[in-house]
């Protein structure tokens, strides 16, 4: 063990509980638990911490004490009141936030955190210890299952410069390094000459894991691929992709790359630690700390496990700012299936589909799946970078940044093999110099502007 992870293991995470209250080893223990659970206790567990979260709801929060919910229909079925709740948008939260706040909750215990705002506004919203050390308890339950534990050794792949002014900058690389055992790598604008630094420094760090988005690690990897053989990693458990959608071929890339199995980790800022890749391919839930619905992307109502439809959670744990049914933006399938090899019992989500907005609407109503658009891609290789944007029902704009020794009939033939997909729409390609990643750095291929319509 290095002396790094000793330190924070053995002295820092028990100072940390002993000095500021700190649970998360506690909470982590009792989720290694109830990971291996029998449905029934399972069920039992989350039905209580449902009916405080709507006892909770019913007494203290505006925008819940209004449906006139019951204690007697919570106590005799929680799960059953819960699906009365209408469905919540960002968009309805967002316009009035207040009125999710529970009065009868101690203010100085709230915490703010905001989103990333990858697409649209910035959520802001509230939420309390518990409630993150939960989320911290989940995401290193996710990790254990890959012998990964809070000290180990870490390179973070980043998406974009990070926003902080020099001084912070220092500050906040010493804390990563010393206190969290973590770097941070920036995956674009790198020189060949970088690479050839960056390969040196992986071999002499010796991360255990390396962890960001889909799209910066893959773009990480593709750097490195033609020095790959240089790569000594010898203590690498896994590379865990977060955040975004991870296609197969980009995790063939890291695969072949990296040479350690690649995870998905599927969180949100405004939901916490959702779910965790087991070692068998199973994307489990965190189910102790969630519920996660699927619906009908225009009805909003609930889809049979096995279809996709889009993410609705409700977090079990936040009782100062609930949000019950919160459309996050998602869109997922969940597994009919029961049961792992892995001995975890916490059910499973079959696929991450991507964001709601990547769904593309034909003028007939029709939807597409925006993940055509990355497999398409493989057969071209003049593009450094795409995009699609619908812009409207009836057209798209196909956005491209070429490569140094591009082809300019590609252009077309991609353009035409979108549009074969999108009957209806007029696509039209541009070429443009570069195209930025969102401001919380995660990488758009596909996006639609407008609402769906009924
Ligand atoms: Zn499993």
């Amino acid at each position: 063990m290095s002396v790094n992870k000793f330190f924070i293991e053995k002295l820092l995470y028990p100072a940390m509980e002993w000095k500021k209250g700190n649970r998360i080893r506690v909470y982590l223990q009792e989720m290694e638990q109830t990971q291996y659970a029998a449905p029934e206790v399972l069920r039992a567990l989350r039905a209580a911490r449902l009916k405080t979260l709507l006892h909770a709801c019913a007494a203290g929060v505006p925008a819940y004490q209004s449906l006139g919910i019951s204690d007697a229909a919570i106590e005799r079925d929680p799960w059953a009141v819960l699906r009365t709740i209408p469905i919540l948008k960002k968009s309805a939260f967002q316009a009035q936030p207040q009125r999710y706040l529970n009065t009868r909750y101690d203010r100085s215990r709230l915490i703010a955190n905001v989103t990333g705002g990858s697409t649209g506004e910035p959520v802001r919203f509230f939420m309390d210890r518990y409630t993150v050390e939960h989320y911290e308890a989940a995401r290193w339950r996710g990790l254990s299952w890959w012998d990964i534990t809070p000290g180990s050794r870490s390179v973070m792949i980043w998406g974009n410069p990070i926003e902080l002014s020099q001084d912070k900058q220092r500050a906040a690389r010493w804390k990563d390094r010393f206190l969290k055992n973590r770097m941070i790598l920036s995956a674009y604008d790198l020189t060949e000459q970088d690479v050839a630094r960056y390969i040196r420094f992986l071999n002499r760090y010796q991360p255990e894991y390396l962890y960001g988005y889909a799209s910066a690690l893959s773009t990480f990897a593709d750097l490195l691929a033609p020095f790959a053989d240089a790569l000594r990693l010898r203590h690498l458990k896994a590379v865990v992709s977060t955040s975004e959608t991870l296609y197969d071929h980009q995790r063939q890339r890291l695969q072949d790359v990296f040479g350690s199995p690649v995870l998905n980790e599927y969180g949100a800022r405004d939901a916490g630690i959702l779910g965790y890749e087991c070692p068998c391919g199973h994307l489990h839930l965190s189910a102790e700390n969630c519920i996660l619905e699927v619906v009908d992307p225009v009805t909003f109502e609930p889809v049979p496990p096995g279809q996709s439809g889009l993410v609705v959670t409700t977090d079990l744990n936040n009782l100062a700012m609930p949000r019950l049914r919160y459309l996050l933006g998602d869109t997922a399938t969940l597994s009919p299936e029961t049961g792992c090899p892995c001995g975890v019992t916490l059910p499973v989500i079959r696929s991450l589909d991507g964001r709601e907005d990547a769904i593309f609407q034909l003028p007939d109503g029709k939807l597409v799946h925006g993940n055509f658009v990355n497999q398409l891609s493989r057969k071209y290789d003049s593009f450094r970078q795409f995009q699609l944007v619908q812009t409207s029902i009836d057209r798209a704009e196909l956005r491209l940044v070429l490569c140094e020794q591009s082809r300019p009939e590609e252009i077309d033939a991609f353009r035409q093999d979108v549009a074969g997909f999108l009957p209806g729409v007029e696509v039209r390609a541009v070429v443009v110099p570069r195209i930025e990643p969102g401001k919380s750095g995660k990488f758009r291929y596909s996006i639609r502007q407008f609402d769906l319509h009924a």
